[in-house]
């Protein structure tokens, strides 16, 4: 993929001093991001985690694989899990006749004793599932039905276990409760910046007189998709499936269109951004091939100018960790080549599009950096100057991606018989980890579905997802199956804001999985449902 010859940027507090570096480009808006005031000792906690070297792999002649820095601690701590710990989980979930399911951003070593239970017995196969948010309640529905489990313990933050209820729910398994495992709130700023009165209120004003779809983030409560269903035609998406959405939401509606984007102000810019982009520097037959069937720079440019992002949803963790990514690149990667998805979050995409500038790096899809990877590799490989050079990529995108590089360098390598070295940098925490399809890797560091609100480990990194440790994860099943403690266990229960709440003369939890049933249909049939459009050509 060649090189964007963009003449506008994004900026927004994280970002600044690397658009100042950029220099050659004007600002298309200026733009600021209000935020929540941040508490003073969380904003410490936070600083103390920030980000100093990423966990990278590298890939060496001879089909080598070496895990560096906390990506290989992080491995040991995943592999090599506490025998005890997974017999202790093991059987209390035996016991307590229970099931649990995680999201992928819990810490390494939680991840690792799941995982290790699973793999333990044929008894605990479907008992465990770690994924993403909207694959979570499919699989407590999965282990309803095969294990006849009597509870459930959702670790992850509070949106994620109300939506896990919410769907069992809808798959008659409301009977069986969904336990956190702590009853404090493990709240979530992003999805929170949608509760507000505010959110409705720009939903609303946007909306008036126009053929609008709203999309939003599928990390937002329950009550924030129903509340929005009932204000404003509403779709969910994740950061995998938001750009397509949107072309595909664009083709059927045609050209008056409007999309509401929110409440992600970040990922709602780039995307912004992307479009202006494409504009600036695509041609049609591009746009065809690459993007999207039925677009073209004219539609395009239509579909940015009927874009409206909600302006004040950020989380506080990204918000702080967007400058720690820009600063570690700088610090300890400024020799490195800079691959970034179109999707990720605003302070990587703006450092692949300053080091495409150069062809150090390169902004686009996962083919595009695979080739750009691949062609940097074999150049290195055939040139008897760099033959022996170790060469670093930042992959700023799905960690899964990296099997698909691993085989492609060491099949160049294979080929060309050069020795060069391709280290693989993972721009994330090192305690959020994924299993690979890959014999040879076992795990990566990174995310596995789409989601993650930071390169530099996003919800990895957050304390209300850290609230979810090996204790806490053992006390609730402990007691579970002890079976007196109803009081306790009772504020271990999600929010369950909705239960019994009609709005506008429809069943409230009906209302608010309606978006996640269109995206399911979506994402089944590459289309808009009739009954979504419709709505959105009336309006209502
Ligand atoms: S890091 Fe993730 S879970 Fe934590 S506040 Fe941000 S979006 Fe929410």
């Amino acid at each position: 993929m060649k090189a964007f010859a963009t003449t506008r940027a994004v900026i927004n507090h994280s970002q600044k001093r690397l658009t100042q570096a950029i220099g050659k480009r004007t600002l298309s808006t200026n733009r600021t991001l209000s935020t929540q005031p941040v508490d003073p000792v969380y904003s410490s906690t936070m600083y103390n985690q920030a980000v100093d070297i990423f966990p990278s792999i590298v890939i060496g002649p001879d089909k080598t694989i070496s895990p560096q820095g906390p990506f290989a601690e992080a491995q040991a701590q995943f592999l090599d899990p506490d025998p005890e710990a997974v017999k202790q989980i093991s059987d209390s979930l035996l016991k307590s006749n229970m099931g649990i399911v995680a999201h992928y951003y819990m810490d390494v070593e939680l991840q690792g004793v799941l995982t290790a239970v699973q793999r333990s017995s044929p008894l605990m196969a479907n008992r465990i599932g770690i994924a993403d948010s909207l694959k979570m309640g499919d699989i407590a529905v999965n282990m309803c039905k095969t294990d006849n489990v009597q509870a459930v313990a959702c670790l992850g933050v509070d949106f994620m276990s109300e939506s896990v209820a919410a769907i069992m729910d809808r798959n008659g398994f409301g009977h069986v409760p969904v336990y956190r495992a702590t009853s404090a709130s493990i709240g979530c700023s992003l999805a929170e910046s949608a509760e507000r009165d505010v959110y409705r209120a720009w939903l609303e004003k946007e909306k008036a007189g126009e053929k609008a779809l709203h999309v939003i983030y599928i990390n937002t409560s329950l009550e924030t998709k129903a509340v929005s269903a009932a204000a404003a035609p509403t779709i969910t998406c994740t950061s995998s499936n938001v750009l397509q959405t949107m072309l595909q939401a664009s083709a059927q509606v045609g050209p008056d269109l409007k999309i509401l984007y929110g409440p992600d102000t970040y990922m709602g810019w780039n995307l912004e951004t992307f479009f202006e982009t494409i504009v600036d520097s695509w041609d049609d037959e591009r746009i065809r091939t690459d993007l999207h069937p039925e677009h073209s720079r004219k539609t395009i440019a239509r579909l940015r100018e009927k874009m409206n992002v909600f302006p004040q949803g950020n989380c506080v963790v990204h918000h702080m960790f967007g400058q720690s990514v820009v600063d570690t690149v700088e610090k300890h990667y400024d020799d490195a080549f800079v691959t970034a998805h179109l999707e990720v979050p605003g302070e990587m995409f703006s450092i692949g599009m300053k080091k495409s500038l150069d062809d150090r790096g390169v902004v686009g899809s996962t083919s595009d950096i695979l080739n750009f990877i691949s062609k940097k590799v074999h150049e290195a490989a055939i040139d008897p100057r760099t033959s022996k050079d170790r060469l670093r990529f930042i992959l700023g995108t799905e960690a899964g991606m990296v099997t698909a590089v691993v085989k492609s360098v060491q099949d160049i390598l294979k080929k060309t018989g050069g020795e060069v070295e391709a280290e693989i940098v993972f721009p994330v925490a090192s305690e959020a980890v994924m299993g690979v399809d890959d014999d040879e890797l076992g795990i990566v560091p990174g995310a596995g579905g789409g989601e993650g609100c930071s390169t530099a480990g996003g919800c990895a990194t957050c304390p209300f997802m850290k609230m979810n440790d090996l204790d806490a994860v053992q006390d609730i099943i402990d007691m579970v199956g002890s079976g007196d403690s109803d009081v306790i266990l009772k504020s271990h229960l999600p929010p369950d804001r909705l239960r019994g709440k009609m709005i506008d003369g429809v069943p409230a939890t009906e209302l608010g999985v309606e978006p996640i049933m269109f995206m399911r249909d979506y994402m089944t049939n590459k289309k808009l449902s009739e009954a979504l459009l419709a709505r959105v050509c009336q309006g209502s």
